[in-house]
């Protein structure tokens, strides 16, 4: 079979190196009924076994495929559930360069001081900590374990063992939380001092509790509450220093996600793991969201089991167009195409400005990005 890097639609195979790789762990330690993404829950022993297979994934594909990472994520699930030899492993075969930006997903309550200092030892610099809230009554009704001092300790034990790049990820819009609720978590959070706080808007995911307990009418979604709390977000994170630079993602100078950015500016990506995606060129594949399947396939010197999704320049171009709209860089004015009067509309209603060559959408334009995209493809 021909490389997965290859490039079919292109004059000759592409060769470009990549720089981002994204390794997916599924496993976590209970299941969160919000939750869409490949996850279950595992032993100690089907990790070891886990990680055995990609090392083998990235054997092939590393031997395909032009990898001079930039950035590394080990997300997930939870990677930082991995047994420490096991993640010295997978760390250290991922090591042959120096990522400039390495992320480790992380649960509140896996931080240990032993494990916090070998993460920083085998090359983490950053870690993205999934607190989603500091209100009991709101991670209870997210099914999540951990406390507001699990988070406190696990913030202090990450800064014991060097870490100076520290992400907190909150939900807002959850069932049941109020404004106040909320604000008093952002103010918590901020208190906490990490460089980086992402604040997603909780979305109702098929398949999931939560999506049949809204179908059941159990739950409601409040549109205003939510554009409430995400207004309560701007200005206190922004008050407080950080830099709104995509819609949900806030960080202090120089702590933006490099990965992310990636994502965002269009960049080919390769993704290890089950349920892992990867888009090189025009070309796009998603592996099966099946361990088991994608263990044996690799333990018998086969490709894991794959999707496989043509792309067309256009559509990558679309692509990259919404996601830069949800940026504060935006878009370079010259993708507007002929719909300058569109643009010129959104500047004179606030949601929207021109500048350095550059269109961008202003934080109140950013919540409408989806539908202003269309404007423009
Ligand atoms: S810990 Fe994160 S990845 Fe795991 S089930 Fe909960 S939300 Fe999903």
């Amino acid at each position: 079979m021909a490389s997965e890097c290859l490039d079919p639609a292109g004059p000759a195979p592409s060769r470009r190196p990549i720089r981002h790789l994204y390794v997916h762990t599924p496993f976590c330690a209970t299941i969160c009924p919000y939750c869409a993404f490949y996850v279950h829950t595992g032993s100690a022993s089907e990790m070891r076994t886990f990680v055995d297979a990609l090392l083998r994934e990235w054997e092939r594909v590393s031997r395909d495929c032009p990898v001079e990472a930039e950035t590394l994520y080990l997300g997930g699930g939870t990677p930082s559930l991995l047994p420490l030899d096991a993640f010295r492993r997978l760390a250290e075969a991922l090591h042959p360069w120096e990522a400039v930006e390495t992320t480790l997903e992380a649960n509140p309550r896996t931080v240990t001081p032993s494990k916090a200092v070998a993460w920083r030892e085998l090359g983490v610099g950053r870690v993205s900590l999934g607190v989603q809230s500091l209100d009991s009554d709101v991670l209870g009704t997210l099914g999540r374990r951990h406390t507001a001092e699990d988070v406190k300790r696990a913030v202090w034990t990450l800064r014991d063992a060097g870490f100076r790049n520290i992400n907190v990820d909150l939900l807002f819009a959850v069932p049941g939380q109020s404004p106040a609720s909320w604000q008093r978590t952002l103010g918590e959070a901020i208190a906490l001092g990490p460089e980086h706080i992402s604040a997603y808007e909780l979305t109702f995911e098929e398949d999931t509790p939560f999506f049949k307990a809204r179908a059941a009418g159990i739950w409601t979604e409040d549109e205003n509450r939510s554009i409430e709390m995400y207004r309560t977000t701007f200005r206190l994170l922004e008050g407080a220093g950080y830099r709104q630079y995509e819609i949900s993602n806030y960080a202090r100078p120089g702590r933006a996600s490099r990965h992310n950015q990636g994502y965002w500016k269009g960049n080919d990506y390769l993704g290890l793991g089950p349920g892992a995606c990867s888009t090189v060129g025009l070309r796009r594949w998603q592996n099966r969201r099946d361990t088991e399947r994608y263990i044996a396939a690799l333990s018998a010197g086969q490709e894991p089991p794959r999707e496989q999704e043509p792309l067309s320049e256009e559509l990558r171009q679309r692509e990259r167009l919404l996601l830069g709209l949800r940026t504060s860089d935006g878009i370079p004015a010259s993708w507007i195409g002929g719909n300058s009067e569109a643009a010129l509309a959104l500047t004179r209603q606030g949601l929207g400005e021109l500048s350095e060559g550059n269109f961008r959408l202003t934080p109140e334009g950013r919540l409408l990005a989806d539908g202003i995209a269309g404007l423009f493809v």
